[in-house]
């Protein structure tokens, strides 16, 4: 558990890193440069790391094969990704993500950070995030970095 304060925004307890599969952490089936070091390192700070995805292709359960502490999670609707995180505890959760089937769990994290990347974001997504970043990359080192998520959030 991650504690951090943030002047004039509250303290987060964070344990639970969310994200959303393909446009947030893939792009066209392919993890993005960086997101592999990315998850290495969430892992060193103690985070637990889920990723949701509806699985359209069948190849969730192959291609976190290599990664046995990341947990790969079929959840096929917005209702269902925000079903999981209400599971493992919204309060201690952040999302990432970049759709609009990402929208409904970021209104239950206590921490939602959307991506842009190459497959753009819905402007639904960027509204309900706490925090907008272009790269996934960035959206892993806020998380590792306590200063970043005070320095954008603090008010
Ligand atoms: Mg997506």
């Amino acid at each position: 558990m991650k504690t951090i304060v943030i002047p004039g925004h509250g303290t987060f307890e964070l344990e639970n890193v969310v994200l959303d599969l393909n446009g947030t952490v893939t792009e066209t089936g392919t993890f993005i440069p960086g997101v592999v070091e990315g998850f290495e390192a969430l892992r060193r700070a103690g985070f637990r790391i889920f990723v949701l995805s509806g699985d359209t292709k069948g190849t969730l359960a192959q291609t976190f094969k290599g990664f046995p502490y990341i947990q790969a999670v079929l959840a096929k609707t917005g209702q269902d990704k925000r079903a999981f995180v209400e599971s493992i505890g919204p309060e201690h959760t952040v999302c990432i993500g970049n759709g609009n089937i990402d929208v409904e769990m970021f209104k239950v994290a206590r921490l939602s950070l959307c991506t842009i990347q190459a497959e753009g974001s819905t402007t639904k997504a960027m509204i309900e995030a706490d925090i907008v970043v272009t790269h996934i990359k960035h959206a892993m080192e806020i998380l590792l970095d306590p200063h970043k998520l005070i320095a954008t959030l603090r008010s």
